[in-house]
């Protein structure tokens, strides 16, 4: 077990960092009590990343978060840290090398502990494809950098490549590439992210909507917000709003009653998580689709399969995923596999909403062919559009945009040289795992478990398993996870609800059978009481979360998006109504 003092200097290490229930609170308080340089709507990746940018140049910075950190696109990717190997087709140079040199930082410096490289076979179909492919390879190579992290690309003839893909049908390929990317839990990350900014002295809530807009003439001055909690509408000072509502960014922008700059689109993308022991392969696989490309990625027990590209116009706050949309990711991962996948081999399904950028005036400043930094009205920026590699360069351009319309002189943007909370020490303890296991007492696996989930704040947990050795038992239904996890999920990483936890703070949700149902209920008992609930509100959590996977497996059966949607929607939400759609604003005659 850590001794005292090591329990001390975890807690030491910085300003209060914890997003506990009484951080929330502290933060909504002070929302209503100062003009913050910095008001930032959206706890997605680029919200949070937009947070810690503008705290990190010294701006005071309000955080709000309609439902919970990563709860729209960021927790719904494919989880790929890379430059996109398929832009390359497409010429936009420009783009792969910023996309790489953001994953040679994130596995460095900012993430270590979060960010870890992955191994892909690109399987060949013809022979044309080994110089062209492996133009491609160096290319890639080369603009990352000489590899930053990660190893370079190697050239595999056929009998090498089935050695590490022997799932694969004997007529699959000729042989093919291997070469590596990198990949994160997106809503682990945009979470510490969030705490990482509050670590630099932003207040964050997440439950909390921006229902409307302070103005003076004009200029926007600052929001109104909805505390879901309390009901209570509060009005926070801003001298520059950020809107990074992703595919609500059209939503923020009609409640400013204005045509905005540029127009944000939903399309749906979605996976599949297939137990690791159904697919032999020693690698994730890449293979290419009519219109893109579909993705076998390796994620600890399991794979992650996808995905797809429909638009999509429904609910965005639940998209669903049809049968037909599974379907397809049969049909293409089938043609290359020796043994099909079926829907019995589906342990869990999600999806999520790209938001793409439709439509920009002319006055648009369009920082690079994947994401648009606009100022529709004075006082709120707008930015949008990008991937999740690339959130830290969007946040720092959408906080440029506000500090050029700041009286004061704004420092530039230090993020990339700011690591994330976890990240000091980490490679350290990663050498030290066996000692940790002896002194804690835990396994090493899940020391090593801990150390890729909490990086140096490991001690956070060991501590709170000190005062309460129950707490190192595994979670019930969901043994990779302890329970120490679901309670430090409430104490320090602004777990509200049940479903945060069992699809967030740990991703239950998609790797378990019963999609987390045998947790639901100790998940719930752990939660209460950091978060003072009664046996009621324990009960209602629990129903609500149980609803919600029935609703989600029935829309799956589904055979469209329309009868999906009705399906998902048909079961009652922890938060109605959040995040709030508000009416465009009438066309000029
Ligand atoms: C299927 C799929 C696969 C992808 N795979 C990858 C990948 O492998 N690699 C990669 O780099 N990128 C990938 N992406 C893209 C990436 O996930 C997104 O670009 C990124 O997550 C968008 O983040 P965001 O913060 O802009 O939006 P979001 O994460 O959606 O955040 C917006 C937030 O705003 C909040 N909000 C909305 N309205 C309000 C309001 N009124 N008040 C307060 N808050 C509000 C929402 O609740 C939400 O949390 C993928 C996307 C999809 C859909």
């Amino acid at each position: 077990m850590p001794t005292k003092s090591e329990n001390e200097s975890a807690a030491r290490l910085g300003p209060d960092d914890r997003l506990s229930p009484e951080a929330r609170r502290a933060a909504i308080e002070r929302f209503g009590g100062e003009e913050f340089d910095v008001v930032v709507i959206g706890g997605g990746a680029t919200g949070a990343g937009s947070a810690l940018d503008a705290a990190t140049r010294g701006l005071s910075v309000a955080l709000l978060e309609a439902r919970d950190y990563a709860a729209g696109t960021s927790s719904r990717s494919s989880k790929l840290i890379h430059g996109g190997l398929r832009y390359l087709e497409q010429k936009d140079f420009g783009l792969v090398r910023e996309a790489l040199r953001e994953r040679g930082l994130l596995l460095s410096r900012l993430a270590p502990h979060l960010v870890r490289p992955v191994p892909f076979l690109y399987p060949l179909e013809a022979h044309w494809e080994w110089p062209y492919i492996g133009a491609g390879m160096i290319l890639y190579d080369t603009l990352g950098g000489g590899h930053q992290g990660v190893p370079g690309h190697r050239r595999l003839s056929r009998r090498k490549a089935m050695r590490i893909a022997p799932a694969l049908r004997d007529d699959a390929m000729i042989g093919g590439f291997q070469y590596y990317d990198a990949q994160v839990d997106d809503a682990r990350h945009t979470m510490t992210v969030a705490r990482t900014a509050a670590r630099y002295g932003a207040q964050v809530a997440n439950n909390i909507a921006v229902v409307g807009f302070l103005r003076e003439g004009e200029r926007v001055t600052g929001v109104v917000a909805r505390d879901a909690h309390s009901g209570a509408e509060i009005k926070v000072r801003a001298r520059q709003v950020i809107n990074a509502t992703g595919v609500w960014t059209d939503d923020i922008q009609n409640m400013v009653g204005e045509r905005g700059k540029f127009h944000v689109r939903a399309s749906k993308g979605i996976h599949l998580l297939i137990p690791r022991d159904r697919l032999q392969l020693d690698t994730g696989l890449i293979l290419r689709t009519e219109k893109s490309v579909l993705f076998v990625i390796p994620w600890g027990r399991h794979w992650i399969v996808g995905t797809t590209d429909t638009d999509w116009k429904l609910d965005r706050a639940h998209p669903a995923a049809s049968r037909s949309d599974i379907e397809y990711i049969f049909e293409r991962v089938n043609k290359v596999l020796r043994e099909p996948l079926t829907h019995a081999d589906v342990e869990g399904v999600y999806a999520g909403l790209r938001p793409l950028l439709s439509h920009e005036s002319e006055s648009t400043s369009k920082l690079s062919r994947e994401h648009t930094v606009a100022v529709p009205v004075p006082g709120l920026v707008a930015v949008a559009g990008g991937k999740y590699t690339t959130y830290r360069v969007m946040a720092k351009d959408a906080v440029d945009a506000a500090a050029r319309s700041m009286e004061k002189r704004v420092a530039p943007s230090v993020t990339h040289l700011t690591p994330l909370v976890g990240a000091e020490g980490f490679e350290a303890l990663r050498n030290r795992t066996e000692g940790l296991a002896a002194e804690t007492g835990l396994h090493p696996a899940r020391v090593q478990h801990l150390l890729g989930r909490f990086g140096s704040r490991i001690f956070e947990l060991t501590a709170e398993i000190a005062r309460d050795p129950a707490l190192a038992e595994p979670l019930p239904g969901a043994d990779d996870y302890l329970a120490a996890e679901v309670r430090h999920a409430v104490t320090h990483e602004g777990a509200q609800h049940l479903e945060d936890v069992l699809t967030r703070r740990t991703r239950i949700s998609i790797e378990a059978w019963d999609r987390g149902l045998a947790s639901a209920e100790p998940a719930a008992r752990l939660m209460a009481d950091p978060l003072g609930w009664d046996e009621d509100t324990v009960a209602r959590e629990v129903d609500l979360y149980r609803r919600r996977v029935a609703a989600e497996r029935e829309s799956q059966e589904m055979p469209d998006d329309h009868a999906a949607d009705v399906a998902r929607t048909s079961a009652p939400d922890v938060l109605p109504g959040s995040p709030p759609e508000a009416p465009s604003p009438r066309d000029p005659d």
